[in-house]
């Protein structure tokens, strides 16, 4: 059975604390490997690791720092299939789907390749007589990152392509449930040219991320998980002096009014709702129909469930996998045993069918519809994190629009209408970061920033894109007078920046 280790100073290292958790191909619920689970010492070494190359990684030339960018993403696009498939085997989404981690993931590499332009800072000259002023943006030194398990690949890129970019060190703390990925990641990054130390993975639990967030040396923790976990992290850093930026939960809303384009709104709830089994954080998990074409979205919708192929995610054919675990399975089967009771109709029932990949050990549940849900249900109350799309019927726009604004979460939220006037409103009245005008999932490229509002987020700054630069670096104002700059020398030779 496949180990899978730490990895410090630009190699693996495992772990001597005598304590791992298994790792599941969830397609068979076979085990096929043991993740190591770092101890406080382990963490520590990764730290000192991380701390000595900050020396001289921050003292990079910025052209030097954005080769190694440069290289990674000629690898990480040169590898895309190989880790589009190591992230299936123990995540269990589709093949094709990894390949969209991984196409989205290779885009905030591009980003950081131009670190040169996004950490300048501002000049004014003459401020006061002889005094000039200007702005530098430096990096913060070591910082850490946590990620969730659903996107293995993805999510680390969107931390660590800016931070190293920007002159930090890093350590990750990947999920204990798909971890494989994170070491191929450290491979490809020695491989690009960055220097031993700058980036260093602890696999491990709690006890390995509470160490990293008292631990005086980590300077900045970036955090993507759920919101009880984000907001604990969030609390925990901040209290330990530490920049924070933590990602919870969602519940997305997609509003479909009269007027839409209902089979395009079909569609597009289909794919949101069901691709990668329901595990995004900007999954669809509500349709908000308004009342006068509900009856025919819902038909809509459940026509097109049963075309969806269910099945291991390497199979090419199959356009859905199973579920991260057994137990998370079962707690997102519980939703839809309880929603009957509360008064929710179960239009179409994942639960028959399931794929019957070795004998029916795999993770999976089927796509599943439930109506008339109210938000006193706890299939609308909780984020469900599966293949469940609940439809709350609304009165129309106003109706629509209080939903969403009083869910406590806020990651992401699509109106579907083909009235300009429509749209232009929901995206100003509505309590959500990230909004989708026709578009069900609206992930921001790599040049904006990635974050929700309220309780899927807790801190000030979004993710990558121009926060992640801002995040990774803090500024410092230079105020100079200089009388007589008098030294100078001859030098024929064509000014060269390394
Ligand atoms: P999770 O919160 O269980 O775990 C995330 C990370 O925190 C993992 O590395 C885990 O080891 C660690 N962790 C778990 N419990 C901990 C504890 N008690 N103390 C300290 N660390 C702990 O999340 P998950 O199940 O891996 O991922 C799914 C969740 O992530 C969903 O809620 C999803 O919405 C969310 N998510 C949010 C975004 C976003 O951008 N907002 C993106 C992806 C996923």
């Amino acid at each position: 059975m496949k180990r899978i280790s730490h990895w410090i100073d630009g190699r693996v290292v495992e772990s001597t604390s005598g304590n791992a958790a298994p790792v599941f191909d969830p397609a068979t619920g076979e085990q096929t490997g043991a993740v190591d689970l770092a101890s406080v010492d382990e963490v520590d070494a990764a730290v000192a690791t991380a701390r000595a190359a900050a020396v001289e990684w921050r003292a990079t030339p910025l052209s030097r720092r954005a080769e190694v960018m440069f290289r990674l993403r000629e690898l990480f696009d040169a590898n895309r299939k190989e880790i589009a498939s190591i992230v299936s085997a123990e995540h269990g989404k589709v093949v094709s789907d990894a390949m969209g981690e991984v196409a989205r993931g290779l885009e905030n590499i591009e980003f950081a390749c131009g670190i040169p332009q996004l950490m300048k800072g501002e000049y004014s000259e003459q401020a006061a007589g002889g005094i000039d002023v200007y702005s530098i943006r430096q990096p913060l030194g070591v910082v850490a990152g946590i990620t969730p398990f659903n996107f293995p690949a993805m999510v680390p890129v969107w931390m660590f392509a800016n931070a190293l970019a920007c002159g930090n060190t890093f350590v990750l703390k990947p999920s204990e449930k798909d971890p494989s990925v994170s070491l191929y990641l450290a491979e490809l990054l020695a491989q690009a040219g960055l220097p031993s130390g700058c980036f260093n993975v602890v696999q491990g639990d709690k006890a390995a991320v509470d160490r990293l967030l008292e631990h005086p040396d980590i300077a900045a923790v970036s955090f993507v998980g759920s919101t009880p976990i984000a907001k604990y992290i969030y609390e925990t850093g901040t209290s330990n002096g530490k920049r924070v930026q933590a990602l919870g939960g969602a519940k997305n809303h997609m509003l479909v009014l009269g007027d839409a384009d209902l089979d395009m709104a079909a569609d597009a709830a289909v794919s949101a709702g069901y691709g990668s089994a329901g595990e995004r954080c900007m999954a669809i998990s509500v349709v908000l129909a308004a009342d006068a074409i509900a009856d025919e979205l819902v038909g809509k919708i459940a026509e097109r469930i049963p075309s969806i192929k269910v099945g291991p995610g390497d199979e090419p054919d199959n356009e859905m996998g199973p579920l991260i675990t057994a137990e998370h399975r079962d707690r997102v089967r519980g939703y839809v045993d309880g929603a009957p009771g509360e008064g929710a109709t179960v239009v179409v029932d994942g639960r028959e069918g399931v794929a019957d990949a070795n004998g029916g050990q795999g993770f999976f549940l089927n796509p599943t519809l439930l109506d008339n849900v109210s938000t006193d249900m706890a299939c609308y109350r909780d984020e469900i994190f599966g293949p469940v799309l609940s439809v709350v019927r609304v009165g129309g726009y106003q109706d629509g629009i209080e939903t969403i604004n009083a869910n406590q979460f806020a990651n992401g939220t699509a109106i579907f209408t083909r009235d300009g006037g429509a749209a232009r409103q929901f995206q100003f009245d509505v309590h959500v970061g990230m909004v989708g005008l026709n578009v069900p999932i609206p992930v921001p490229v790599s040049y904006y920033s990635f974050g929700g509002w309220k309780a899927s987020l807790f801190g000030d700054t979004h993710m990558y894109g121009p926060e992640g630069i801002n995040f990774y670096t803090r500024g410092k104002v230079v105020t100079s007078r200089w009388p007589d700059p008098a030294t100078s020398r001859v030098d024929l030779g064509f000014p060269e920046t390394r």
